[in-house]
């Protein structure tokens, strides 16, 4: 990745933005020193300019911003990085510098929480024991699930009908998992069928 630091003095842009959700979490500044330090570190630190130092976002409360990919822009002058932040991101205690977080993008969150819980085999997780008694078992749980939407979609209790749809994609995202695929596998094969897509 090449970027010109030179361009605006030593100083680039660097829009934080969360890997899940796509909401824009922060901006702050980078020199050199900052962006190699990141890249080595696989976390966030920023050249502060009211600090004038390297400042590690999370260095006093343990908020750390893991990197999960960088983009350099057109003209290599501003830097976006995608990270899984820990906790709230700004000092105000909101999640994001520009506002509160949205549930957008949670089943990404969520759909990553499930792999660890599995990839992990954490004990007393009921999706890794779920997970254990194997594909047939998780497609059956998926199907009862359905099951019990449809039945609440001919009721008028909303909260139960919410209720079940939340069961089902949470069981559909360990049936997808087990099946070695990810929401975006599915959004790839929406998208390709909406003509208009991007
Ligand atoms: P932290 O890097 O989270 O340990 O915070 C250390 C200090 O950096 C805080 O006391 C704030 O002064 C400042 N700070 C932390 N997060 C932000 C932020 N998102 N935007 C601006 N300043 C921040
Ligand atoms: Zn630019
Ligand atoms: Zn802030
Ligand atoms: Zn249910």
């Amino acid at each position: 990745m090449k970027i010109n630091f030179d361009k605006s003095n030593g100083l680039i842009p660097v829009i934080i933005q969360d890997n899940n959700s796509l909401q824009v979490l922060m901006l702050g500044y980078m020199n050199e020193e900052a962006f190699e330090k990141t890249k080595k570190e696989g976390r966030v630190t920023f050249f502060s300019r009211s600090k004038n130092r390297l400042w590690t976002k999370g260095e006093e409360s343990g908020n750390f911003l893991t990197v999960k990919s960088m983009t350099i822009d057109c003209d290599q002058d501003t830097l976006l990085i995608k990270v899984n932040p820990k906790n709230v991101v700004c000092h105000t205690g909101s999640f994001s510098c520009f506002g509160e977080k949205n549930c957008k993008g949670f089943l990404y969150e969520l759909e990553e929480k499930i792999s660890q819980r599995i990839d992990e085999e954490t004990e007393n997780s009921y999706t890794y024991s779920l997970y254990q008694k194997g594909i047939n078992k998780i497609a059956q749980k998926v199907g009862e699930e359905a099951v019990e939407l449809v039945i609440e979609a001919k009721d008028n209790n909303n909260d139960l009908f919410k209720n079940e749809a939340a069961d089902l994609l949470f069981h559909f995202l360990i049936l997808l998992k087990s099946k070695n695929m990810t929401l975006e596998n599915i959004e790839e094969v929406l998208m390709s069928r909406d003509r208009k897509a991007c």
